[in-house]
């Protein structure tokens, strides 16, 4: 079906109209016709989406997604579509020695959109935190990665580098001094994960050119946490000078308590990503509308949540048309709820709070064509059943 009308949504991303009241939406053989509070005509079925929101389509802007090759690929279609996620970022699982495979065995074959980050790591992650992608230093080879950011520059949209302790060891700065060189000859965005020392966090924010993407920044590690005040002040300084924050909650990035205590100084993501792998599908990561739920219980309001999904992250990675809803372009759309819930869910620390709201993806417009979401969401045992 790609002739229909949407009726009574409140929809986000549109320059024409509010999300504080609902809207009709039509959409004639696959492009957004018309959005208004009152449509004289209705392009086809009416789809009455009362109590429902709708945005751009969501992107997860770091997940892993290079199934077999590494051993903590997921598929993408397990974590795209079918929670609202048109676009996933795979964040660095390939490096310039493997990335054929993940553009043509993965990126190729998947109903979701992918893009990737490039890791700076000659082999990537094919035994993530087990095998270091730096594991010989003088492997890096500076020619081979530009080769292969420029033959696969329709999908690569960033240089992946991971800075902390158990990745880096005794190589410190180096590393990220060698991506910086990198991202700079490519001409790409660097993305930086940060965890453990070393090296000191301040070192590393203070190194980072604006536009840089810090990944897993409200973090609850021993050491290198906005969790304590000097940390924080780094962060801040650090956004203020136009890094950007990204929340890549992963298997053990992410604490209410750090997010809570940013977002109360106005330490705020740019976008709002899962780091979604095997080991964090099921707990405590879930899904990407897991993530936003919780973002949303520290204190973001809706609208931040929905931009750290869709215009931001769409900016960073180039595709700035996909965070928006257009008059005239192709229709690509996720829709959802927020439901009443009341669900203990933990964080990465395995700290729990009682959540009462949920992001709730119901359905998609995807390519122009309405598409109801059969399975729920994710998380859906975490509040008892299935989640609509
Ligand atoms: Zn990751």
């Amino acid at each position: 079906m790609n002739s229909f009308q949407l009726r009574n949504v409140h929809l986000f991303n549109a320059q024409s109209v509010s999300d504080e009241r609902p809207v009709q939406l039509n959409v004639r053989q696959g492009r957004i016709e018309d959005v208004a509070e009152e449509l004289p005509h209705a392009t086809g079925p009416v789809i009455d989406m009362q109590g429902h929101y709708a945005s751009a389509g969501w992107i997860d802007g770091h997940a892993h997604v290079y199934y077999g090759a590494t051993d903590i690929g997921l598929l993408p279609d397990e974590i795209g579509l079918c929670t609202g996620v048109h676009l996933v970022v795979d964040a660095g699982s390939a490096g310039e020695a493997n990335f054929r495979g993940l553009h043509d065995l993965v990126i190729q074959a998947s109903e979701t959109d992918v893009l990737a980050y490039l890791n700076t790591g000659v082999i990537g992650l094919v035994a993530a935190n087990r095998v270091s992608e730096y594991v010989k230093m003088e492997l890096m080879d500076l020619g081979r990665m530009l080769e292969v950011a420029e033959q696969y520059r329709s999908v690569i949209r960033g240089i992946k580098v991971r800075v902390s302790g158990v990745i880096v060891d005794t190589m410190g700065m180096e590393v990220l001094e060698q991506a910086q060189q990198v991202a700079e000859a490519a001409k790409l965005p660097l993305v930086i994960h940060v965890g453990e020392t070393p090296p000191e966090l301040p070192q590393i924010l203070r190194a980072l050119e604006p536009g840089t993407l810090v990944t897993h920044c409200y973090h609850g590690k021993s050491t290198n946490s906005v969790l304590e005040a000097p940390y924080r002040r780094a962060m801040q300084e650090a956004a203020e000078r136009g890094v950007l924050l990204d929340v890549g909650h992963g298997e053990a990035s992410f604490s209410y308590a750090a997010a809570d205590v940013c977002v109360q100084e106005n330490i705020l993501p740019f976008s709002i990503s899962t780091d979604l792998h095997r080991r964090n599908r099921g707990g405590p990561v879930w899904d990407l509308p897991t993530t936003m739920t919780k973002m949303l219980h520290v204190g973001l309001s809706l609208r931040q949540v929905i931009d750290c999904v869709t215009a931001n992250p769409a900016q960073f990675l180039g595709e700035p048309q996909r965070g928006e809803v257009r008059i005239g372009a192709e229709a690509n759309l996720t829709l959802f709820s927020l439901a009443d819930v009341r669900a203990s869910v933990a964080d990465s620390n395995g700290h729990e709070r009682t959540l009462t709201k949920a992001v709730t993806p119901t359905a998609v417009v995807r390519k122009g064509v309405f598409q109801p979401l059969c399975s729920g969401s994710l998380a859906a045992p975490l509040y008892g059943g299935l989640l609509r």
